[in-house]
């Protein structure tokens, strides 16, 4: 019997979850989700959820796109696999290459398909390295990133990634790959304008290249808003400054768009929006709205002309690259987020709608910053506000009170993550201006129940 208790016991019994305390989720009980219409989650007691978070940032079209369902049975009754190692290949992932060539951003007519953005950056630790190889300089091994970056769970991605608490674990991260700060405005730019602030962000990576030697240095990973970490949103300023200094030390640039790509900031990809020409672009979570995984990496000419130009075999894939399942169900996305003009939407209506509702917030006795760009935004928990962003005073991060609030969106029914104590949404693309009343008017409800628990705790 599927009740939430068999369930929940099961789960504990033998379901080992991601990023998860297994035993202490044991002791509180899993939530079950059971399903999904719109930006509407249901779970097993029956309650409904509105999914600020669009499943795990990926669910940009929202639940129950019946055409989606049908594009990946079709195929599965057509051909549900076959591989594309020895001379083959299939027509739902050639369609979708060629569609991406299409929409992604001038200069990328390649595109190398993997399971998950994880893979992903795994691909292009090993291509950039390949690249520099073929160029005969195979001493070009370092990659740049940041920390609190997120790139994926595997070896290669968790090195790339920023964060501390992987890193502590299994010894990471592998060598080769180094890190600088992340352009976090609210952390380290006290005394300096925003755009003052993004240039001497951007400055960093050029200290860093010259401590390693430019002639080492393969390529520079980051992602155009830092998602995990918290929807770090980077000054106008960083990434053309970023820009200037790759092209300076003829280094790489790979732009990780697992989040911001498919529309999330209201262009097709964020690198457009910044200002960023990257070489390679990474992909995954939006290209099928989640419905089936699928992840990749967009080669621009740059890199493509050395690869595939003098490059041979290059000794890398998976089973599923090019899965034509996820490849159509890919396609099916890439069609409704055009013929329903979901990105302009976005942009040019409630993008902007979003921006000036969320704001509001700020005026809360908690919130100290709220910001956003398109459907990504987060807000700041503090403890008494300041004069300025920079005077904020905060909670003693061991209160962990970014929980006490998750918990209380949770149990509203409302979706929205904590990182530390900032709270960030995601919410799916297709979200009317009405839905997005009804979310903001949820946030509010949330803060205040989250305002009074704190003050009866005496924790302000
Ligand atoms: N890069 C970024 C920017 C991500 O946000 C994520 C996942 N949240 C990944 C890579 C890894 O993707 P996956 O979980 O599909 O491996």
């Amino acid at each position: 019997m599927d009740d939430t208790k068999t369930m929940q016991a099961s789960d504990h019994a033998h379901y080992l979850h991601p990023f998860t305390d297994h035993k202490a989720l044991g002791e509180r009980g899993v939530r079950v989700m059971v399903r999904g219409e719109g930006i509407y989650l249901w779970d097993s007691e029956g309650k409904k959820i509105l999914d600020g978070m669009s499943g795990l940032w990926c669910v940009n079209l929202g639940y129950g796109r019946h055409s989606i369902s049908k594009a990946v049975f079709e195929q599965m009754e057509t051909l549900p696999f076959y591989n594309s190692f020895f001379n083959t290949t299939n027509v739902p992932a050639v369609k979708l290459a060629e569609k991406l060539a299409r929409i992604a951003p001038p200069g990328f007519e390649h595109v190398f398909f993997t399971g998950s953005g994880s893979e992903a950056n795994d691909t292009n630790v090993r291509m950039v390295r390949r690249y520099w190889d073929l160029k005969g300089q195979p001493q070009r091994h370092t990659i740049i990133s940041r920390f609190n970056a997120y790139h994926g769970s595997t070896m290669a991605g968790a090195s790339l990634g920023g964060m501390e608490g992987m890193h502590a674990q299994g010894g990471l991260p592998i060598p080769g790959i180094v890190h600088i700060r992340q352009p976090n405005y609210l952390e380290a730019g006290r005394g300096m304008s925003e755009d003052e602030f993004g240039i001497e962000a951007a400055s960093w990576l050029e200290e860093k290249i010259l401590d390693v030697g430019p002639e080492k240095v393969a390529a520079f990973i980051g992602e155009p808003i830092q998602g995990a970490g918290g929807v770090v949103i980077p000054p106008s300023t960083y990434w053309p400054e970023i820009q200037r200094i790759c092209d300076k030390y003829g280094i790489l640039i790979i732009a990780d768009e697992v989040i911001t790509g498919f529309g999330r900031t209201g262009q097709m990809f964020a690198s457009e929006l910044f200002g960023i020409k990257p070489d390679l672009i990474t992909f995954a979570k939006g290209v099928t709205s989640g419905y089936i995984p699928l992840g990749g990496v967009l080669v621009g000419e740059r890199v493509a002309e050395v690869l595939i130009g003098q490059g041979g075999e290059f000794a890398h894939g998976f089973t599923y690259s090019g899965h034509p399942v996820a490849c159509a169900a890919a396609l099916e996305s890439i069609r409704i987020l055009e013929e329903e003009k979901i990105v302009q939407r976005v942009r040019e209506d409630t993008g902007p709608y979003l921006a000036q509702r969320f704001a509001t917030l700020s005026d809360h006795p908690l919130v100290g910053y709220a910001n956003s760009c398109g459907f990504v935004a987060g807000l700041n928990l503090v403890r008494r506000k300041g004069p300025t962003i920079h005077g904020h005073e905060y909670f003693d991060p061991k209160l962990e009170v970014g929980m006490v609030c998750r918990g209380y969106m949770f149990n509203n029914g409302m979706i929205m993550r904590a990182v530390g104590d900032r709270m960030i949404i995601a919410p799916p693309l297709i979200m009317t201006r009405g839905q997005i009343d009804e979310m903001v008017a949820l946030i509010r409800r949330c803060l205040d129940d989250t305002y009074a628990d704190l003050k009866q705790r005496g924790w302000m």
